[in-house]
């Protein structure tokens, strides 16, 4: 057979053309935008020397040097963030992937901004009061919608090796019948579900993921506060193991001391209620009625929850409405749980509840919430708990945590260099702007809530992020904000979220 040569036709000679147009105009705006960087970098360099004169020479100890960032605590939210900001991610070669790369760094060469992907792999200093495997009743049941975070951070290995169990929905028990409700998990593959274990094993195992980076520091210490210069945190006061007072420098510190935090208070005005306490007690060798499935008892005068923790565990927390609950000290609690709770446990369960009760690991923790409520500080961001805190009867604590190192993570990383304050507080007050959408969403769906909560309508979140950044100024570095989010959220997922099978709703509880 001959061949043929190809024929140029019209069509393949305009598209040449526009090839090599683009080509030039790309190394065009190239040589103009390293000119700009220039001229920016000899500006930084000006202003670091008047600021150096400013503080006299002054000099503060820098506990390890070019960090990037600082994470003060590493639970479930410090250390996920922690491998998250530390991972250098493969670029994805793929056409599309590399014509997207393309047009955003275009569209960061006409706003001058500093813009390149990929920019995770930051330098990150870890600062942990205790390392030591936490044993803890919170943090133990991990919706769906947050094990789908999980694999989105490249972290679901994490729940691998801790005999963490598949939860596929729950049972709902009420006034002696019960219900099955499934999570709409058909469209995913069979991996896709809730993860239950014990906590302190999950945050184990990421900070061992995060201590194995090689960009990564994780140092036993208490922060004591914040080191703030002119309105903006430049890092941290800690405490070694050791008792050594130490200062850690970074351009970004980002506070996730948990439900206690005594740090937030420099960074929101926390409002916290504590409407009851988790009574949690494990119970041993006993099938739950429905297998992988989390059993809520809607009991008098609050409910009751159940789900396992590893093979051969179960954990039961009880809802002790009000701040202070029967005395576990001096048997108040046992005889509460024995008499009152007791009672309304289903039959299949009822041997091992009492048997737990007289084991005697009784524990509790007060169930907290606190809307967030931030102040944009520079150089500061809160996260997790410290943060934000819904009813732990929601079950989507750590859902919201790694949904927000989702965004954070997609937010930040075509912001190459952290070290200017003004920019940074732009893409932080952005965060903010944008993680609010997702807990005005989350907040009206209490049961389903923690998946549909994770996935706030990015409609929603776009408009109410680019309105409220763009339109009070032309600020250039919004849409350098918004561009890149819609790059990583996708255009399907910002404008017909329906259509992605993520973005389902909530089962209906009757
Ligand atoms: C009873 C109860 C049950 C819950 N059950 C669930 C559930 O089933 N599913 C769910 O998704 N969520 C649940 N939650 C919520 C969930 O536990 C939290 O949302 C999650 O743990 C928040 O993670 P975090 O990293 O912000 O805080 P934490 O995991 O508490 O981590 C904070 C870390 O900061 C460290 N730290 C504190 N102060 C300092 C300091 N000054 N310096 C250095 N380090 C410091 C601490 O040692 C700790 O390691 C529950 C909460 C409660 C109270």
């Amino acid at each position: 057979m001959e061949l043929q040569s190809p024929k140029v036709t019209h069509h393949n000679y305009h598209f040449l053309l526009s090839a090599i147009a683009l080509l030039l105009g790309f190394n065009l705006l190239y040589i103009l935008r390293l000119n700009a960087k220039k001229r920016r970098k000899s500006k930084e360099i000006e202003r670091k020397l008047s600021n150096d004169a400013v503080n006299g020479g002054l000099q503060l100890t820098e506990a390890g040097g070019n960090i990037d960032v600082i994470i003060v605590g590493a639970g479930v939210a410090g250390a996920a963030l922690a491998c998250t900001l530390a991972k250098v991610r493969c670029s994805n070669s793929n056409l599309s992937n590399r014509l997207i790369f393309a047009s955003t760094v275009l569209i960061s060469m006409i706003h001058d901004s500093d813009l390149s992907f990929p920019s995770d792999g930051r330098r990150v200093h870890v600062i942990e009061r205790d390392l030591t495997e936490p044993d803890r009743i919170v943090g133990e049941l991990l919706q769906p919608g947050g094990y789908l975070k999980l694999i989105e951070l490249g972290l679901e290995d994490c729940v691998d090796g801790i005999e963490a169990q598949q939860v596929f929905g729950y049972a709902i028990y009420m006034d002696g019948r019960n219900t099955k409700l499934s999570y709409p998990l058909e469209k995913f593959e069979s991996d896709i579900s809730g993860r239950s274990f014990h906590n302190g094993r999950f945050i184990q195992r990421m900070r061992e993921k995060a201590a194995s980076l090689p960009n990564v520091k994780l140092e036993q210490g208490t922060v004591t506060s914040l080191f703030e210069k002119n309105g903006t945190v430049q890092g941290v006061y800690y405490k070694t193991k050791d008792g050594q007072t130490m200062t850690a420098h970074a351009p970004l510190t980002i506070v996730c001391d948990g439900c206690f935090s005594n740090l937030r208070r420099a960074l929101c005005k926390p409002k916290v209620e504590v409407p009851s306490c988790f009574v949690g007690l494990v119970l041993k060798n006993v099938d739950l009625p429905y297998a992988n499935h989390g059993h809520v008892i809607l009991a008098d005068p609050s409910p009751i929850l159940f789900y396992p923790i590893s093979n051969t565990e179960v954990r039961c927390l009880v809802d002790v409405p009000g701040q202070k609950v029967p005395s576990i000290a001096n048997g108040e609690m046992a005889n509460y749980l024995k008499t009152v709770v007791a009672p309304q446990i289903p039959n299949e369960l009822y041997d091992a509840f009492v048997s737990a009760v007289d084991k005697g690991n009784i524990r509790a923790m007060p169930n907290r919430s606190m809307p967030a409520d931030p102040q944009p500080t520079p150089g500061a961001l809160l996260m997790g708990d410290a943060f934000n805190m819904r009813h732990p009867l929601t079950g989507g604590g750590m859902t919201v945590a790694l949904s927000d190192i989702v965004l954070l993570r997609d937010l930040l990383r075509p912001l190459r260099n952290l070290n200017d304050p003004t920019t940074l507080c732009n893409y932080l007050e952005c965060f903010y702007t944008l993680r609010k959408a997702t807990g005005v969403v989350y907040d009206k769906h209490v049961g389903g809530c923690s998946i549909q909560g994770l996935n706030p309508s990015p409609v929603s979140t776009f408009l109410r992020c680019g309105y409220i950044r763009c339109r009070p100024s032309p600020d250039p570095g919004a849409s350098g904000i918004i561009f890149p989010i819609i790059k990583s959220e996708g255009v399907r997922q910002m404008f017909f979220p329906a259509t992605i099978p993520a973005y389902y709703k909530s089962p209906q509880v009757a």
